[in-house]
């Protein structure tokens, strides 16, 4: 008989996902591609929350070493003291799981504390705190309450972190107890699976992308043909009715298939490979734009912990723009730009340098204005001598996304996304291959690292000129935009 592999909370959780997904983790792991620059950040947020949440636990004591058989020792021994107790970790039969605090209440009894470093309750939360309670109940422990710790978005910083604040609880007993129901047969199942000496045969669905995209879909979902009917706009439900039903390729989607007006061009255009331009609706829309152009474009930061006074978690902190101005039609484009050095709060640094060099007068076009103005409101509230500056500023800005969200213009190799990084290339042939710094995640990332001194002195100099070139390419490529926009329709 097979032996039985070793089931922790996060391959349990894994499990519930995909079968497949935990078959390979658990005999192939070389298959899973290493976790993906935001999914890194998502951990790192989740140990910094951790550190915080500590405080809120006066004289507990912290087991959380790498060794798994060291944990094991020192949590059976600690137990016996009734402290609360960090990564206590408890292995029964194959299943092992760690909690995050362990908390001893009453004469016997403790309170599970799972501390996470979204906003909210999630359901995969309740399942993960769910194995734990089985694991330590099994274990021999009397569980009492199950709660969740998470960051409370209410929360503004006030000089040193408050984690009393900074941290919402909310018992989560009742759901933890009805997702325990079956669980037991759940891990024999998984367990069984896993000794299999053959992979499940899993089709892809929802399922891929929750709770978290999993790391093999490039593998599961490679056989897709190009342009396939996942790459729809809008409505995913449509794409899986679709694909249920045999249908791959966006072409040959049939004719009595129920599509709205912007997915009837997507098709119309993958059968012709031609791109669909109304000339009329681009022109609308380049009528609105008022010389002197100022293509503006942010670069922010965010976290979990906020990292200035007056700061929310999560609040997206400015600390970059490009500008490029185009003063009449034709006229060459100038360039003005700001990057903070990351030693201080940037933002005042930030809206002084925009607004010496954003006339008072003209259009100000931004790619997705929800982000910039969102950020602008946020930098006046703080800032109130600026506030009527920001609101003047906001009739002003246009949003070169609408006519690519609306289908004005729409290129087969688009596929399906008005996202800038997918319009430039297919519009101008340029696009972002050969920067180091190619997207807004690894901009915002790079900047964090040099905050925290993480590159070599020597290095700065040049991470900050990737930087530089990548935020100036977000806004050369809107003049770009608008020069082939008005090229395509004789403007
Ligand atoms: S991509 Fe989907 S089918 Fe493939 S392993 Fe992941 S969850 Fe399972």
């Amino acid at each position: 008989m097979a032996r039985k592999k070793l089931l922790t909370k996060s391959k349990y959780l894994v499990g519930l996902q995909c079968s497949k997904y935990l078959w390979v983790m658990l005999n192939e792991p070389d298959r899973i591609p290493k976790p993906d620059v935001s999914t890194q950040h998502r951990f790192d947020q989740g140990h910094l929350v951790g550190e915080f949440a500590k405080k809120r636990f006066p004289g507990g004591i912290d087991i959380s070493t790498d060794d798994f058989t060291d944990n094991l020792r020192h949590t059976e021994k600690l137990l016996k003291k009734r402290k609360p107790l960090f990564e206590a970790g408890f292995m029964i039969d194959n299943i092992f799981s760690r909690v995050d605090v362990l908390k001893p209440v009453n004469k016997e009894e403790w309170d599970i504390v799972e501390v996470k470093s979204s906003t909210g309750v999630k359901d995969v939360n309740i399942r993960d705190v769910s194995f734990q309670r089985y694991c330590c109940e099994k274990y021999g422990l009397n569980i009492r309450n199950s709660i969740l710790m998470y960051i409370n978005n209410g929360y503004i910083r006030q000089s040193e972190i408050d984690p009393e604040d900074l941290l919402a609880t909310t018992d989560i007993t009742v759901q933890v107890d009805e997702a325990t129901n079956g669980i037991q047969k759940r891990i024999e199942n998984m367990s069984r699976e896993v000794v299999s000496g053959k992979c499940p045969s899993v089709t892809i669905g929802e399922h891929c992308n929750s709770p978290y995209v999993c790391p093999l879909k490039e593998e599961c979902w490679g056989f897709l043909p190009e342009n396939n009917v996942f790459e729809m706009y809008g409505n995913k439900k449509k794409a899986f009715e679709l694909f249920e039903k045999g249908i791959f390729a966006f072409k040959d989607i049939p004719d009595d298939f129920i599509l709205n007006g912007k997915q009837k061009i997507q098709k119309d255009c993958d059968i012709t490979g031609k791109p669909h331009i109304d000339e009329k609706a681009i022109r609308q829309f380049l009528n609105t734009l008022r010389y002197p152009l100022y293509y503006l474009d942010f670069e922010t930061f965010s976290g979990a912990i906020p990292p200035f006074d007056g700061t929310r978690p999560y609040q997206q902190i400015p600390f970059q723009f490009s500008l490029h101005v185009v003063d009449e039609d034709n006229a060459a484009s100038r360039h003005h730009s700001f990057l903070a050095d990351g030693t201080n709060d940037p933002r005042h640094e930030f809206i002084d340098s925009l607004k010496k060099v954003l006339g008072n007068c003209g259009s100000i076009v931004v790619y997705n204005m929800s982000f910039e103005k969102g950020v602008l409101r946020a930098l006046a509230n703080i800032f109130p001598e600026y506030n009527e500056w920001v609101e003047n500023l906001n009739d002003r800005i246009i949003d070169l996304l609408a006519p690519f969200r609306s289908f004005h213009y729409y290129h087969p190799r688009q596929k399906g996304s008005a996202s800038i990084k997918n319009v430039l290339p297919v519009l101008t042939g340029k696009g972002y291959e050969g920067l180091n710094i190619s997207d807004g995640m690894n901009a915002s990332l790079t900047f964090l690292d040099i905050i925290s001194n993480s590159f070599p002195e020597g290095e700065i100099g040049k991470i900050r000129k990737d930087l530089k070139k990548y935020c100036a390419l977000d806004t050369e490529g809107m003049v770009w935009i608008v020069d082939k926009l008005k090229k395509l329709t004789f403007y």
